[in-house]
C-alpha cells in the first residue's frame, strides 16, 4: 500500500440457490482462514435463517443491529458489525426479520442496490475481504448481494442433480450484470462434501471441470463430520479442529482466493 491509499475490500457472495449445498459452511470457514492468513475479514450473514451467526457464536440477544438494519439504512456499517472469537473475522448477525425485506423491498426503485450503497458509502476499507452468506433463493437479497460483490462463489454439493439449477443462477449472474454490476464475475465453483469413495462424487467432478473448466477451484471440500460438529459449538472448525481434512481444505481453498483475487487487484465499484 502507498501514499496511505487502502485498497478497497473484495467484496465476495457465497451463493447457490439450493439449500443445503454448504454455503454457510464455506462462508465462516473459508473467512476463518483468510482471517488465520491475516486478511481482515468482514462477513455479512444475508440470511434471515442466520445460521453464520449462529454458527460463529452471536446468540440470539447479541444481535441488537442485523444486516435488516443495514438494509433498511437504520445502521451504518461500523454500528453493525461485531467482533467474533475468530481474531480478524468481523459479523454483521441477521435474524428472520430479515426475511420480510423481500416484500418490503419491492416498492423501493433501488431495492437492488442497497446492500452495494451500504458498502460504497462506509468504513469497508478496513477490511480485506467481504463474504456474504446468501440464502437458499435468488430473491431480492441474493440479488443485493450480486450487485454488491465483485464476484461470486457458488458451492456445489457433489451430488446427484447438483450441476442443475446451475444453469439458473449463471442466467442471474447475467441478468446483473446487465442492469447493474457490469464487472460481477464468478470467482470460482467449490464442490462441497466431496467423497472420493463415492462415485457420484467423482462423476459430478468430471462433470464441473468439463462443463466449467478453470471456474472450478482446485480445491475441493470433503464431507467431514468435524465440519458439521463445528457450528454447534459456535467455532470454525480450524478453531474446533484445525488439523481435520475440514480444516485443510478451507486453508488450501483460501489460499486459492487470495491467490485469484490478488492477481486480478481490486476493481472498486465506481473507484
Ligand atoms: P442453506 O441453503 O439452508 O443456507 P447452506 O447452503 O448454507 O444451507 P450449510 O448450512 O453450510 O449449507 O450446510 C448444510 C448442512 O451440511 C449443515 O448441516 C452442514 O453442517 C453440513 N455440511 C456442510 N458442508 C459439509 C461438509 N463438507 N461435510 C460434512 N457436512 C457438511
Ligand atoms: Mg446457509
Amino acid at each position: 500500500m502507498t501514499n496511505g491509499v487502502r485498497k478497497a475490500p473484495k467484496i465476495i457472495a457465497i451463493a447457490n440457490q439450493k439449500g443445503g449445498v454448504g454455503k454457510t459452511t464455506t462462508t465462516i470457514n473459508l473467512g476463518a482462514a483468510l482471517a488465520e492468513k491475516r486478511q481482515r475479514v468482514l462477513l455479512i450473514d444475508l440470511d434471515p435463517q442466520g445460521n453464520a451467526s449462529t454458527g460463529l457464536g452471536v446468540e440470539a440477544d447479541q444481535r441488537d443491529v442485523t444486516t435488516y438494519d443495514l438494509l433498511a439504512g437504520d445502521a451504518a456499517l461500523r454500528d453493525a458489525h461485531q467482533a467474533t472469537t475468530v481474531k480478524n473475522l468481523s459479523i454483521v448477525p441477521a435474524t428472520i426479520d430479515l426475511s420480510s425485506a423481500d416484500i418490503e423491498l419491492i416498492d423501493n426503485e433501488k431495492r437492488s442496490f442497497l446492500l452495494r450503497n451500504v458498502l460504497d458509502n462506509s468504513d469497508a476499507a478496513e477490511f480485506d475481504y467481504i463474504l456474504i452468506d446468501c440464502p437458499p433463493s435468488l430473491n431480492i437479497l441474493t440479488v443485493n448481494a450480486m450487485v454488491a460483490a465483485q464476484s461470486i462463489i457458488v458451492p456445489l454439493q457433489s451430488e446427484f442433480f447438483a450441476l442443475e439449477g446451475l444453469s439458473q443462477l449463471i442466467l442471474t449472474v447475467r441478468d446483473v450484470r446487465q442492469s447493474a454490476n457490469p464487472d460481477l464475475r464468478i470467482e470460482g465453483i467449490a464442490l462441497t462434501m466431496y467423497d472420493r469413495r463415492n462415485n457420484l462424487s467423482l462423476q459430478v467432478e468430471d462433470d464441473a471441470r468439463e462443463n466449467m473448466g478453470d471456474m472450478v477451484f482446485k480445491t475441493v471440500i470433503p464431507r467431514n463430520v468435524r465440519l458439521s460438529e463445528a457450528p454447534s459449538f459456535a467455532i470454525p472448525v480450524l478453531e474446533y479442529d484445525p488439523t481435520s481434512k475440514g480444516s485443510l481444505a478451507y486453508r488450501a481453498l483460501a489460499k486459492e482466493v487470495i491467490e485469484k483475487t490478488k492477481k486480478r487487484g481490486t476493481s472498486s465499484h465506481g473507484a
